[in-house]
């Protein structure tokens, strides 16, 4: 079905109307443009006619389209018309409920049959006849669809709604659809198709949305704008309407929202004007602008390429302007009927006067009319070119089915079929872009006159240059002409002082063989003259001779005193040389003296290194005479091994100087350090050697090996000597001072062998003994450091801790009895009652002792008495005085268990509060 409306030849009996063809000779103009109302902002109406030059025009001649078949692209096209049968409405079933229908539809045959009564009716036929079920959809694609077609093709289009007032115009052609899609109208349908057709790159959709109402033309996208002209250029014919709104529309929903827009301010505007939308017209312009591949129109474009010099790679853009106007008139039915309106009959004529005059014109084009009064209403000069001109024609007429309007349908029956004698020349309306062509041909021009500006500059600047050289020719010729004349004057010249040379030199031959003769006579002259200078030569020798003897007698009596002079030194000499003699004896004995000191070097390591070892075996010896239960000799092996040791070491620091032992302290090599470090802590064992090691800067090099060596074995001998030197009173504070106590502490909590936890442990506890020092060596971590050593858990190293603490406590307690110090112990934040009350049970006597005795030495500070209740020492104390093997500190625990208070309270004496804050 939709092919056969669609195809653009006319397909039956009905007779086409040629007659129009001539009839429009007034607007026969072929050729369109719409590029000067696009370039105004102006909506274009595309369908006016504008003679072009040839050439410009692809297609068509400018002629009218009574030659239409002298174009291909020019077909054409019989106005198409379909029928659409409202369904009854809520009146009709009202008010008709006893009538038939008055019209039959025939759609299988496409035929319409209008009953005037029961026996009289009569059958149309129509390109489409829509029963009252027809979908939207069906209806677009039978009625709208092939217009749109075209109107991509390129070729202008209109579709076009037309009957009495709500028999569905509006609802075929501008029903929005945006609850029920199914319901989208023609607008919709036919912008939706354009859009998803064209390039959005290139091409481009613009509609405008007009309202036509008592012949003034209202912008329903800007409702302000009332009373638009439709103005005409009276050259080209073009038509415009200047100042409507042109929006360019990118996608459905934008278009859909304009449509919405125009349909609030259609309703709106008529509501002003006291009028039903009935009575306008509503005008979609849809200008579409497409861009067609220049691939195919090599042919047309190759003579213009030959004209305009283009390069052949770039044809000229073609571009398709076409046009589709869809419409929702007016209502057909005639204004007396109605009547309501109140308008007066001049009024009420003019309100439908484009309606009217549409019908005239459709009336006098199916009637081949010479004359066309299209002028005569704005509607039909808008519609011109849709009937009888050049677009594609698709007209749907909507009636109802009630009798009650047999009138007006049969009216509206009777334009359909006029209309459909209505043959259109459809033409391709496609033109050059001559824009773009224009600006190309334009920079072209741009450049070459650039070029040729260029060229001309240049032409100047060569011809100023030519010139110029041209006068330097002349110059050097000018100067090459005189250099000729003189040459040819310096040639004479030449000739002229050849002959003169000539002359003088026989002139001179002359003159030569004279002066030989004159020679000769000179040379006998000579000898003459000789002869008398002769005598005047022996007198002044005689006198030089006089003078040399003079100076011959001085210079002797000079060379008399430089003799004396000479033996002088030599005699010097001899005696430096003497003197030189001794030195070098001397510095060979020193050179002796010193490889002496290396041999003993050698042979000290050896003995130490030998003493080790005996020491080892001897100490091996006696564990196992030990464990017999047994001493061999009855001596003390291990005390005769270090007396020996230590003589060999006195002999070795005799020999070598003590000096050098300790330089060799800060040796680089570890076994040297190891015995230097030896030979000094055997040393240090003995008063008599301390202060010189003390004085030799022995105390600061051990010091600095506690804080650098990684060697477990000097960290171990360096920490016995300082123990040794720790002994000593004066040595303690210089100890401290040097940071003594914090290199024994860090080298304590660094290593886990218990004969360097020992000897650290001794080094502290010598310490402990200065009262002077205790604040100092608390801060400095020595305490904690003595303390923590407990965890070696060897009796040798717990014996020095408690030996220690015993110190400590005993100095402490003296002071504070002499009244120079007060408060409770620094030993107690250690922890050291703690430990003293936990390892009193300590198998060891000498442990035990210390630690009994330290007891006893804390107790005596009154500061220390809360403690001493607390943590039990008390009763311990009790023991002591009771249990300890040695007598003197049981009775030291008797006196100063007596110094306690029996009851608890009495701890804090009155004048004590403030001291304890309690
Ligand atoms: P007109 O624009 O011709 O005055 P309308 O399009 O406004 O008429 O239609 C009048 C009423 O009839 C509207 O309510 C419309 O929804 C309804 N109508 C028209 N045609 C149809 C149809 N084919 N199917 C259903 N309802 C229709
Ligand atoms: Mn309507």
């Amino acid at each position: 079905m939709a092919a056969s409306f669609g195809s653009r030849a006319p397909h039956h009996g009905q007779r086409a109307s040629n007659s129009s063809h001539g009839s429009s000779s007034a607007s026969s103009a072929a050729a369109s443009s719409s590029t000067t109302a696009r370039s105004n902002g102006n909506a274009s109406l595309g369908q006016n006619n504008r003679p072009k030059p040839p050439g410009s025009r692809r297609s068509v001649t400018p002629t009218s389209r009574a030659h239409s078949n002298a174009s291909v692209d020019e077909v054409s096209g019989r106005v198409r018309v379909a029928v659409r049968l409202r369904p009854r409405n809520s009146e009709d079933l009202l008010l008709d409920a006893d009538y038939a229908d008055c019209v039959e539809l025939q759609p299988e045959l496409k035929r319409l049959k209008l009953r005037k009564n029961n026996w009289n009716s009569e059958s149309y036929r129509f390109d489409e006849v829509f029963t009252d079920t027809a979908s939207q959809r069906r209806v677009y694609e039978v009625v709208a669809k092939p217009v749109v077609e075209s109107v991509l093709s390129g070729y202008n289009g209109t579709i076009m709604a037309y009957g009495q007032t709500g028999t569905g115009k509006t609802y075929t052609v501008g029903r929005l659809g945006k609850d029920d899609a199914s319901e989208r109208g023609i607008m919709v349908r036919a912008l939706e198709d354009i859009i998803s057709n064209i390039s959005h790159a290139s091409d481009s959709v613009e509609v405008s949305y007009l309202q036509l109402y008592m012949e003034s033309i209202q912008d329903l996208l800007s409702p302000e704008k009332i009373n638009i002209p439709i103005t005409e250029d009276p050259k080209t014919g073009e038509l415009s309407l200047p100042g409507a709104t042109v929006v360019n529309v990118h996608g459905v929903d934008h278009f859909q929202e304009l449509l919405q827009i125009g349909e609030a301010n259609r309703h709106a505007a008529n509501t002003k004007l006291n009028t039903e939308s009935s009575r306008s017209h509503a005008i979609l312009m849809v200008n579409v602008r497409r861009y067609v591949d220049g691939e195919d129109k090599e042919e047309t474009n190759l003579q213009d390429r030959d004209q305009t010099d283009l390069p052949r790679s770039k044809p000229i853009p073609i571009v398709r302007k076409s046009k589709l106007l869809i419409v929702d008139l007016a209502g057909s039915e005639r204004l007396d009927k109605s009547g309501s309106e109140g308008h007066l009959l001049e009024e009420a004529k003019f309100i439908n006067l484009s309606l009217t005059s549409l019908g005239k014109c459709i009336n006098a084009l199916a009637e081949n009319s010479a004359h066309i009064p299209f002028r005569d209403s704005k509607l039909t000069r808008l519609l011109r070119d849709s009937f009888g001109g050049s677009a594609r024609t698709s007209l749907i007429i909507t009636i109802g089915p009630s009798a009650r309007h047999y009138a007006e349908t049969t009216g509206t029956i009777m334009f359909g079929q006029r209309a459909m004698k209505i043959v259109n020349m459809t033409k391709l309306r496609e033109e050059f872009d001559y824009e773009s062509l224009c600006r190309k041909l334009e920079s072209q021009v741009d450049h070459l006159t650039a070029e040729v500006e260029r060229l001309e500059k240049l032409r100047e600047n060569d011809k100023g240059k030519l010139e110029r050289q041209l006068k330097e020719c002349e110059d050097s010729f000018s100067g090459a002409e005189t250099l000729m004349k003189r040459s040819e004057f310096l040639e004479k010249e030449n000739d002229r002082l050849e002959s003169e040379m000539k002359d003088i030199l026989n002139e001179l031959n002359r003159q030569k063989d004279q002066n030989g003769l004159m020679h000769n006579n000179i040379s006998e002259l000579q000898t003459h003259i000789n002869y008398i200078q002769g005598q005047q030569e022996i007198n002044e020798l005689n006198m030089k001779l006089e003078k040399m003897h003079e100076l011959h007698k001085e210079g002797a009596a000079e060379l008399q005193l430089i003799k004396v002079e000479c033996e002088a030194l030599l005699h010097e000499k001899a005696k430096l040389t003497e003197d030189l003699h001794t030195m070098r004896e001397r510095l060979l004995q020193e050179e002796n003296h010193r490889k002496n000191i290396e041999d003993e070097l050698i042979k000290v390591k050896k003995l130490v290194a030998d003493n080790q070892k005996d020491q080892k075996e001897k100490q091996l010896d006696m564990k196992e005479n030990v464990g017999k239960g047994s001493t061999p000799n009855g001596s003390n092996p291990l005390k005769e091994t270090q007396s020996s040791q230590r003589t060999t070491i006195a002999k070795i620091c005799e020999e070598v100087g003590l000096e050098k032992i300790l330089a060799l302290l800060a040796s680089e090599d570890t076994d040297v350090q190891i015995h230097a470090v030896k030979v000094v802590a055997n040393l240090a064992a003995e008063d008599i050697h301390q202060e010189k090691i003390v004085e030799g800067g022995g105390l600061h090099a051990l010091l600095m090996l506690l804080q650098s060596s990684r060697n477990p074995t000097v960290l171990r001998v360096a920490s016995g000597a300082i123990a040794n030197l720790a002994m000593n009173e004066l040595n303690q504070g210089l100890i401290m001072s040097k940071g003594g106590a914090r290199l024994l502490a860090n080298v304590a909590s660094t290593t886990d062998d218990p004969q360097t936890q020992r000897m650290v442990a001794g080094a502290i506890a010598n310490l402990c003994g200065n009262e002077k020092l205790h604040v100092m060596l608390k801060e400095d971590g020595g305490l904690e450091a003595l303390l923590g050593m407990v965890r070696s858990g060897t009796n040798d190293v717990t014996a020095q801790v408690a030996r220690g603490i015993a110190n400590f406590a005993k100095c402490e307690s003296r002071a504070v009895i002499q009244g120079h110090r007060k408060g409770r112990s620094l030993l107690m934040e250690d922890g050291a009652l703690e430990w003293l009350l936990a390892n009193n049970d300590c198998a060891s006597t000498s442990i035990k002792r210390h630690i009994e005795l330290a007891l006893c030495h804390l107790a005596q500070n009154k500061d220390n008495w809360r403690d001493f209740m607390s943590s039990g020492a008390v009763n311990r104390m009790q023991r002591i005085s009771v249990e300890s093997s040695r007598e003197d500190i049981r009775n030291l625990a008797m006196k100063t268990l007596k110094l306690f208070p029996t009851h608890q309270t009495d701890l804090y004496p009155t004048h004590q509060t403030d001291l304890h804050g309690v």
